[in-house]
């Protein structure tokens, strides 16, 4: 077998091996037609069968009603930071925006190239960075906006929201990238979610989108086309060539999820994960620190940093050594950062908490 690491990457992310040797074995020759499956038609019935399988693995992963629409885009999170506000924010309206964190900022600076766009509320600190999520009753928001965007896990911060706002009447648009299917939601609460399936889900290349029918399809028309999620809908992702080896492998992954329980289980195990590595950090607090707050702390981007930027460094490389790769912070917090998404198992978190107290001893 490969010589495979520990891989806490914060994404493109650790996928599970039983869907990379299903996609090795598969390569040359799918399913008997001959040909590999980055060399299907994307209208052919071969590819199709893996599209609405992948789709209809969304539909149950997340519990959604017919009232959704799941899509599958090209383009990463990124692009949905600008198709949300061209396709949902109508001349003359104004947007509400949530910033938590990088992302969360960048997603409000695209929408203000489309029109007007509020910020409801910041948790940014003199110094740039974010320690927390805001409280409900910290959120300044507008009755009349035409949606509140919010970035449910803050990547780079290390901070979540556990509970997302209420925005009453108003439609919750959420950036999921990095924790959607970590943990149950209720979709039902949602106006649109969008996630890049390169953190949480499968390989990079493809982006998920659900959305309420009704409301995408009020969606504007003085847009290119390409970027209309009412065109998308109506070719069921199938408007241009789809990403077609991303998509296979989405599903070679979301299978693996459903056959080990689903949502239920596996946010049981992101929760003992998690506990393992906070464990760490609060039962040494003389070696590892956290800024971010107890209740905003993220169960997928735990972010924590020793005395000094020099035993971070020091930690990062012999973490390396010693088959842990992946674990330096983001270059505008620092200090160290392990991402332990849905395909990082308890025994490997466990691994690597065992190897960290050895070396929060040898270094004390
Ligand atoms: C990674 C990430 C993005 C950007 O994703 P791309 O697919 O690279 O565009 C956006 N939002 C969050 C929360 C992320 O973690």
């Amino acid at each position: 077998m490969a010589n495979r690491v520990i891989n806490f990457n914060p994404g493109p992310a650790a996928l599970p091996l039983e869907a990379l040797e299903r996609a090795q074995r598969e390569l040359l020759d799918f399913e008997g037609t001959g040909m590999s499956i980055l060399e299907h038609s994307h209208r052919g019935k071969d590819y199709e069968r893996v599209h609405v399988e992948t789709i209809g693995l969304l539909r149950e992963l997340c519990g959604l009603s017919d009232d959704y629409q799941v899509l599958l885009l090209q383009g990463g999170a990124s692009q949905q930071f600008a198709m949300v506000p061209m396709n949902l924010l109508p001349v003359g309206r104004s947007a509400d925006y949530v910033v938590t964190g990088a992302f969360a900022k960048k997603a409000y600076a695209e929408s203000q190239f489309i029109g007007k766009t509020r910020i409801a509320a910041t948790t940014e600190d003199a110094d740039g960075t974010f320690r927390r999520v805001p409280k409900q009753h910290e959120l300044q928001l507008d009755p009349n906006a035409a949606y509140v965007h919010v970035c449910s896990n803050n990547t780079i911060m290390g901070t979540e929201y556990h509970v997302l706002p209420d925005t009453g009447s108003v439609p919750l648009v959420v950036d999921m990238s990095s924790d959607i299917l970590s943990q149950k939601r209720d979709f039902s609460r949602f106006g649109l979610v969008y996630a890049g399936a390169q953190k949480n889900l499968g390989p990079s290349g493809v982006a998920v989108v659900i959305a309420r029918k009704a409301w995408l399809a009020e969606g504007r028309e003085d847009i290119p086309k390409i970027f209309r999620y009412k065109e998308h809908a109506k070719e069921n992702s199938l408007f241009n060539t789809a990403p077609t080896f991303s998509i296979y492998l989405l599903r070679n992954a979301l299978s693996i999820l459903k056959r080990e329980g689903g949502v239920d289980a596996i946010e049981q195990r992101n929760r003992k994960k998690a506990a393992l590595l906070y464990g760490l950090v609060d039962e040494n607090p003389e070696f590892f620190y956290t800024k971010v707050e107890r209740e905003s702390r993220s169960i997928m981007n735990p972010v924590f940093r020793l005395r000094t930027p020099e035993l971070d460094a020091k930690m990062v490389a012999e973490a390396k050594e010693a088959g842990f790769v992946g674990i330096k912070g983001h270059k505008l917090v620092g200090g160290l950062r392990i991402s332990i998404y849905n395909w990082i198992t308890e025994e490997q978190v466990a691994q690597f908490v065992e190897w960290a107290r050895q070396f929060a001893r040898r270094n004390a």
